[in-house]
């Protein structure tokens, strides 16, 4: 095993002229040249490509990585071309190639030649690809942005769906898969899907304790924004707006206001596009004025804040658009502004959508309004939506947000909570936060009528205190692992074995809320 070591260290700084491994790339390369299929969670710029351009180029026959960015594809390629003394050990095939191109990259294939292949799922359909890449050696598969797979992650591409089925006709070789977001209900339908569920799961932290996280109400937020740009004039930044009419209002207005800001969006002229890009990379512009189609491959390491003018629809959207900022490591402000009537916006947007696309939507969104809403650690309730708990005390980085800087009052709520949970033992653990809301506030809809909740003795037995308290309560026992959220139904709230000591009166827990922030902004004048 050392002597693989050594020499695994020396591939690196052959190919990569790196010395040393980060994270835990080596037990990764290792384990696939082994045989194993790995399943890779890492942040953005954790080094995943690394994980499979190594083996592949160390490796007999060809790696397929199949990658749902066709542009960035062409960028890969360049890059790990630039790697090896040797031509062409990395192509790209889809449908842009012509005949004799295409045959030239079939032809390097079957010399030895091509050590990575980047196909889009859509190209590995086609029949003759199919035909000519079961004849030939292929080393392994690597797919990356994995979580595209997931009607639960932030990207959803159905030609993912169909991957497992493809693979299995190509060859019996190891995969592995990398993605950049995944909460546990993606990594789970992932494993599922791949069929990889027995796959050696590498992850890493999603802590960035550099970035600064914070929730403002958006009440005059033109005034807002230009206020905090100027408090921070010079300094490189990215502002989120969901419109393209908004993207263009508000960068005008910044203009306006003396910064120096451009727009970005899909709409724009091409050429203009890549201009204000360039300017923001090279440094002329300090501010850039977005829809989420600006971020995708940039790699900025000074980005010194990013603002979210509208909230975005997920909580993995709003950590990959905020994980733009403090790439070096350096001061990273996130701060968004919060209004209710956004978050109805979005879900009326939702209804004309198909019904199980809808109810994924609904669920994600209401994690956007949790964490809008906490009064607890911002960090620990991302990290908590990522599957890691974090210690709001002690953890790095636990100051690091508004609610952390400057706490809320703390209060005992365990009598509360042990109600809850009885309720929720006591129906059965099939019931989403909304519903058992209705229950504990009394109040009927067509859930509580269809299972006869109104005839309980919990009905309304916390019609006292307002429902957004129980919002809390439910929110942050999830967070504090008193209850979880069921994988298979996502909404649905069970009990956690914490949460069991406590209906047991074996743990004499305290738990300690503050209640979370309402945002009725309907009486704050607005500009
Ligand atoms: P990801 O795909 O996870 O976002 P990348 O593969 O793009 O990350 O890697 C991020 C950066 O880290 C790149 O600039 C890459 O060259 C660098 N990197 C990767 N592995 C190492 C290493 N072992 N030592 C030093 N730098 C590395």
């Amino acid at each position: 095993m050392s002597a693989k070591k050594a020499n695994l260290s020396g591939e690196l700084k052959k190919y990569f002229g790196f010395s040393t491994f980060k994270g835990q790339q080596e037990q990764i390369i290792e384990n696939l040249l082994n045989g194993k299929d790995i399943f890779v969670l890492m942040p953005t710029g954790g080094g995943k490509s690394l994980c499979y351009q190594l083996p592949a180029l160390i490796s007999e026959g060809t790696a397929i990585v199949v990658s749902p960015l066709i542009a960035l594809m062409k960028n890969q390629v360049d890059a790990v071309n630039g790697l090896s003394s040797d031509d062409g050990v990395a192509h790209v095939l889809n449908s842009s190639l012509n005949k004799t191109q295409t045959k030239q990259v079939f032809d390097d294939i079957k010399s030895g030649k091509t050590k990575l292949l980047y196909v889009a799922p859509e190209s590995l359909i086609k029949e003759d690809y199919l035909d000519f890449l079961k004849d030939v050696k292929i080393s392994f598969f690597a797919i990356d942005e994995a979580h595209c797979i997931s009607e639960w992650g932030h990207d959803f591409r159905p030609e993912y769906r169909n991957l497992k089925s493809i693979i299995d006709k190509i060859a019996d070789v190891p995969v592995i898969a990398l993605t950049a977001t995944a909460t546990p209900k993606v990594q789970d339908d992932i494993q599922k899907t791949l069929g990889m569920t027995n796959a050696l799961v590498f992850k890493e932290s999603f802590n960035r304790p550099n970035l600064y996280y914070e929730v403002q109400p958006k009440v005059n937020v033109d005034k807002e924004i230009v206020k905090f740009i100027s408090q921070n004039k010079g300094k490189s930044g990215i502002v989120y707006c969901l419109s393209r009419r908004k993207v263009e209002e508000f960068a005008q207005l910044l203009q306006v206001n003396g910064v120096n800001a451009l727009p970005y969006h899909a709409g724009l002229d091409q050429k203009i596009r890549v201009a204000n890009q360039d300017k923001f990379l090279m440094e002329e512009v300090d501010v850039i004025v977005a829809t989420i189609a600006f971020g995708m491959g940039i790699d900025k390491p000074d980005v010194r804040f990013v603002i979210h003018y509208d909230f975005p629809k997920s909580l993995e959207s709003y950590y990959q658009e905020t994980g733009r900022a403090g790439r070096d490591g350096g001061e990273g402000h996130c701060l968004a502004f919060y209004d209710p009537k956004d978050i109805e916006k979005l879900e009326k947007f939702l209804a004309q959508k198909p019904v199980s696309e809808r109810e994924i939507g609904l669920q994600l969104l209401n994690e956007v309004v949790g964490y809008a809403e906490t009064s607890m650690s911002r960090r620990q309730y991302i990290l908590y939506y990522f599957g890691e708990n974090f210690d709001p005390i002690n953890g790095d980085g636990a100051k690091m947000c508004d609610n952390s800087s400057n706490p809320p009052k703390l209060k005992d709520a365990t009598d509360d909570l042990r109600k809850v949970l009885e309720l929720i033992n006591d129906t059965g653990e099939k019931f989403k936060a909304k519903d058992l809301i209705s229950v504990i506030a009394g109040k009927e809809t067509a859930v509580t009528k269809s299972y006869k909740l109104e005839q309980t003795s919990y009905f309304g037995f916390g019609k006292e205190e307002k429902d957004n308290h129980w919002k809390t309560i439910l929110r942050q026992a999830t967070v504090q692992n008193f209850l979880q959220k069921d994988i298979e139904t996502y909404g649905v709230l069970k009990i956690a074995e914490k949460g069991r000591l406590v209906l047991d009166g074996k743990l004499e827990h305290s738990f300690m809320i503050a209640e979370d922030r309402e945002f009725d902004l309907t009486q704050t004048k607005a500009e």
